[in-house]
């Protein structure tokens, strides 16, 4: 559509960054056109506003910037799934794979509960591993993922096949090469 079109030309590609061979998907020239950052929140509320979400994960750090608009809009609340040891009280925590090494998300244990249906948010979906561990993290504390929503997908690292193996479905707004 014409929306998710200038949703898609409003973030800006950087080449080089954070590494040589990266083309970085920078979403702060999103969020600071604000109708951009309304069109790319309403197009996540139209899809989720009757779909009974009882709570939205979002993941670090990005995640926390498409969340927390779209949980007030839908009236649920919002957990950070966080990076290890930045989170007071009980956490369980899932490790998922790096180029080189792994890296590791955390979730306060009685933040989200047993059957609720819980909504995973984050900005973009490469490989799919960070996805798939806040998948994990979820369902570790017995509630259901409904469903894991990303403002960009890149295709071409195969995320979407990652997740299928955890039979939690995709939701994105952009693909992107
Ligand atoms: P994955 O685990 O799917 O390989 O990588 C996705 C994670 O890396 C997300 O948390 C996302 O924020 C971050 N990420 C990787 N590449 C980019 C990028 O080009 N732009 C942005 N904004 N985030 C990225």
């Amino acid at each position: 559509s014409d929306n998710l079109q200038y949703v898609s030309d409003s973030i800006r590609v950087v080449p080089g960054f954070p590494k040589k061979g990266i083309m970085f998907q920078d979403i702060t020239t999103l969020t600071r056109n604000p109708k951009a950052f309304k069109l790319c929140i309403e197009a996540f509320v139209e899809r989720y506003k009757d779909q009974k979400i009882d709570v939205i994960a979002g993941v670090e750090a990005r995640g926390f910037i498409f969340g927390p608009p779209l949980a007030l809009a839908l009236g649920v609340g919002f957990v950070p799934l966080r990076k290890p040891g930045k989170l007071p009280g009980e956490t369980i925590g899932a490790e998922y794979q790096l180029e080189y090494g792994t890296d590791r998300i955390e979730m306060t244990v009685e933040s989200i509960t047993n059957g609720q249906n819980v909504l995973i948010i984050d900005d973009l979906v490469a490989t799919g591993g960070t996805l798939g561990a806040a998948v994990q993290l979820v369902e570790k504390v017995g509630a259901k993922v409904h469903e894991a929503a990303c403002v960009i997908e890149l295709p071409e690292l195969q995320g979407r096949a990652k997740l299928k193996a955890t039979n939690v479905p995709l939701f994105v707004l952009l693909e992107k090469e």
